[in-house]
């Protein structure tokens, strides 16, 4: 479904993600983690055109993406939550929604931008009370939700999120997880990422943990909680 190969991102002398590998089968939620400054949001940026790729491969659905700008990364079936929000707060929820949906998109042949679906993304993440609110009158975990609902609207086949979990206390982080688990009920392909284990450990099928870039583990959330190489590299960081 998704697969990095050898990919390798490099700020003139900084090399941000160091020849990392992984794949996510369909259907599956993916962890990815590493402390601050590992190189997990550059995975994200390079994958949805953001950055350009210094070195090596991404493929998505048995076709390489690695040079495609954001747009046709987005109508391929690839949609990221971002670490930081950025909705447009002189326009109500509804509406930054709405900005949001391909409504020519050649591949879910779906008109997104109505009212009716409009409120079904919103719905997705319980924000559908809060449509014609503006977002800077919003509590953080719904501004949040909002860049969830945001993601939904381009009818994604996979989701990236980056710290979808940063900021809420621990009841929105329960409720979150049993939204992410919905959605794999529904078939969607994730890679969530965070600083720590926290509300992924139940969450995820696999953990992928990357430090200075590199993948120092890979495996079931048990084996890496356990995993020495990785807690030596949280304690180094910190
Ligand atoms: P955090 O947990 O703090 O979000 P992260 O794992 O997401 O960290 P990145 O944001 O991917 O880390 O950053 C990895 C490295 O690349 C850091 O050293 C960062 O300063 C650097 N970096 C990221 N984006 C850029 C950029 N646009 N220009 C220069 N350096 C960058
Ligand atoms: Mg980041």
């Amino acid at each position: 479904m998704f697969e990095l190969e050898g990919l390798t991102k490099r700020f003139g002398g900084l090399t941000a993600v160091d020849d990392l590998s992984f794949t996510v089968d369909r259907g599956e939620i993916v962890g990815l983690i590493g402390p601050n400054g590992s190189g997990k949001s550059t995975v994200f940026n390079c994958t949805m055109g953001r950055y350009s790729v210094t070195d090596g491969s991404i493929y998505f659905d048995g076709e390489e993406i690695t040079d495609d700008d954001t747009h046709e990364v987005v109508e391929r079936g690839l949609s990221r939550v971002s670490q930081e929000s950025n909705p447009i707060d002189a326009m109500t929820v509804a509406a930054n929604i709405k900005l949001f949906t391909l409504p020519n998109s050649v591949r879910t042949m779906r008109g997104g931008g109505d009212e009716e679906t409009i409120f079904e993304y919103a719905a997705r993440v319980d924000i559908e009370d809060k449509l014609h609110e503006e977002p800077g009158s919003l509590p953080h975990a719904d501004v949040r939700r909002l860049e969830i609902a945001k993601a939904l609207a381009t009818e994604p086949e996979m989701l990236l999120l980056d710290e979808p979990f940063a900021g809420m206390n621990q009841q929105e982080i329960d409720e979150l997880v049993t939204k992410f688990e919905t959605f794999r009920d529904e078939g969607m392909t994730m890679i969530v990422v965070d600083h720590n284990m926290g509300g992924l450990m139940r969450l995820v099928d696999r953990v992928v943990v990357i430090h200075n870039g590199v993948k120092i583990a890979e495996g079931d959330p048990d084996e890496i909680a356990e995993n020495e190489t990785v807690r030596n590299a949280y304690l180094g960081s910190s």
